[in-house]
């Protein structure tokens, strides 16, 4: 289901906490996790969030194992640079907005990193089992397409890679400028991935989206979810049915 770049791009900016999702709270009821704004009325919230309830290909996912199938998939490219960033809290998570200097390529289709972002605990099941933390990497095509990679955090160590930003977590509506902040960095050293077809995972919920869940989880100390968890005790949505989807595991 090819869709307008322009909606995917609007709804990105929704994600993103740009102008758009300003004016959509004002206009709209808050979406949240739980309770009248919570994941089974953000379709009832607003027209554009109709893809919530009734798209076939939602994220997240469970993903068991046995039914994943093996395929001899692209290798995942990273071309992430260091550089600035912005630490925003949106009132749904906190995001790290990137500049345009880091790019993600998977079977020749080359996309932008624009930010990557958090839930908690992660929204991915794997074998029904979810992590405490998952990062989302948000990558877009030159045709409007998202790509996402998702990176799983296990209790552990600090996360030397994240330290900057979680010690010094935004309140809500506040933004923090990082001078260098590299975003190689937070990724897990295995890149075997499972990929599927899903949409984003907060309202309007567009389909059409290409998913990569990194397989090999990274780690977040204690404190550094404690933190993030101070702000956002939960903000994940659901697992969605999977409605005849295929998984794919890399080889
Ligand atoms: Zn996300």
């Amino acid at each position: 289901m090819r869709k307008p770049s322009m909606l995917v791009l609007a709804a990105l900016l929704a994600v993103s906490g740009g102008v758009a999702a300003a004016e959509d709270k004002a206009a709209h009821p808050h979406w949240s996790y739980q309770g009248h704004g919570g994941p089974e009325h953000w379709s009832e919230l607003d027209q554009a969030n109709t893809a919530c309830s009734i798209s076939k290909e939602q994220s997240p996912i469970n993903i068991d194992e046995k039914q994943v199938k093996k395929a001899p998939l692209a290798k995942l490219d990273f071309q992430y640079a260091a550089g600035t960033a912005e630490v925003i809290n949106n009132g749904h998570t906190v995001q790290v907005n990137l500049p345009a200097n880091s790019s993600f390529t998977a079977g020749g289709s080359v996309a932008n990193l624009l930010q990557f972002h958090f839930h908690t605990p992660s929204e991915e099941k794997i074998n029904g089992v979810s992590y405490p933390m998952v990062a989302h990497f948000v990558h877009k095509t030159a045709e409007g397409k998202l790509s996402v990679v998702a990176v799983l955090f296990k209790q552990g160590k600090p996360n030397q890679a994240l330290a900057s930003v979680f010690k010094g977590l935004p309140a809500e509506g506040k933004t923090v400028k990082l001078d260098s902040f590299d975003p190689a960095a937070v990724l897990p050293s295995e890149r075997a991935y499972f990929k599927f077809m899903g949409s984003l995972t907060t309202p309007p919920c567009s389909d059409g989206v290409q998913w990569q869940v990194l397989k090999q989880p990274v780690e977040v100390s204690a404190g550094q979810l404690a933190a993030f968890r101070k702000l956002y005790k939960m903000n994940a949505r659901p697992v969605q049915p999977l409605n005849g989807r295929t998984v794919e595991l890399s080889e």
